[in-house]
């Protein structure tokens, strides 16, 4: 049995607008700045990127406890993937890459212990 892959196979990756290649979700740099706003922000690997934040996830805190509420990506991202990749294929791909950074990526409980002090 033969196995290749075509030229839009290689060339399906969600890409930063400055052309950084974002191959898996661990990829995007993680940024807990914004403590008051209960936000992390999602940030392009590349570090000159001239876009940098690519999108945020808010929570929440009630009573010490901290969790999930939203997550996104900024529209400039997704419009350029979305161009690129066709919308099913890169919103698919880009609503699991929130998913993955949510469940896997952020650490809950440091951000707990974070808000505390
Ligand atoms: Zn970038």
């Amino acid at each position: 049995m033969r196995l290749g892959i075509s030229v839009s196979e290689i060339e399906r990756k969600i890409l930063c607008v400055c052309g950084q290649i974002i191959e898996t979700p661990s990829d995007y740099m993680l940024v807990f700045v914004k403590k008051e706003m209960m936000e992390v922000d999602i940030l392009c690997p590349n570090p000159s990127c001239f876009l940098k934040e690519l999108g945020y996830v808010k929570f929440k805190v009630e009573e010490g406890k901290v969790s999930f509420e939203k997550a996104a990506f900024y529209s400039p991202f997704v419009t350029w993937n979305v161009a690129r990749l066709g919308r099913e294929f890169a919103i698919k791909t880009l609503k699991e890459h929130l998913r993955e950074i949510v469940k896997k990526r952020i650490e809950w409980d440091r951000i707990e212990k974070e808000l505390a002090t």
